[in-house]
């Protein structure tokens, strides 16, 4: 409860040190380097426009404005804004991925259109083959029933 409560003084020289005070009132450093930081956050006051550095972990806090000493809110640092930008790009990357996969798609359903009519063609030309494959199988049974008949007539003659 003292996290969500807690307010930081930005104070002191621009864009150098902020401190954080709980409500205790037992001060915290967020940052004591006076370097700028990459987690830091920088921004301007909206009320007075004074230039004010906070660590990254102040994203979303509120704070005394040092100059001006209106309460104003932390904004969330430029690497989320620019995560939401590669998050974008990589979106833009899958919808043209998707748009790509799409058109194979297209291109498969209509390939395998032209598939189905040769398999269509394929299965009548079979089924006609069959019909040939029976007739000549018929045929061949009426052959060997005359060459069995001309067998047994020679095994009579033979036996004679
Ligand atoms: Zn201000």
């Amino acid at each position: 409860m003292a996290e969500e409560t807690k307010e930081i003084n930005a104070g002191l020289n621009e864009a150098e040190t902020v401190t954080a005070e709980t409500e205790g009132g037992e001060g915290e450093d967020l940052k004591i380097n006076a370097s700028i930081q990459f987690n830091d956050i920088i921004f301007d006051c909206p009320h007075c426009g004074k230039s004010i550095a906070i660590d990254g972990a102040g994203a979303g806090m509120a704070i005394t404005c040092p100059d001006c000493q209106n309460v104003i809110q932390v904004p969330y640092p430029d690497t989320m804004a620019a995560e939401t930008e590669a998050d974008a790009s990589q979106m833009q990357n899958l919808h043209e991925q998707l748009s790509a996969a799409q058109h194979r798609v297209a291109e498969l359903a209509s390939a395998l259109d032209g598939a189905n009519l040769k398999i269509e063609h394929l299965e009548k030309t079979q089924s006609e083959l069959k019909t040939h494959l029976e007739q000549m199988s018929t045929e061949w049974g009426v052959i060997q029933n005359a060459l069995d008949r001309v067998m047994a007539l020679m095994q009579e003659i033979r036996l004679r």
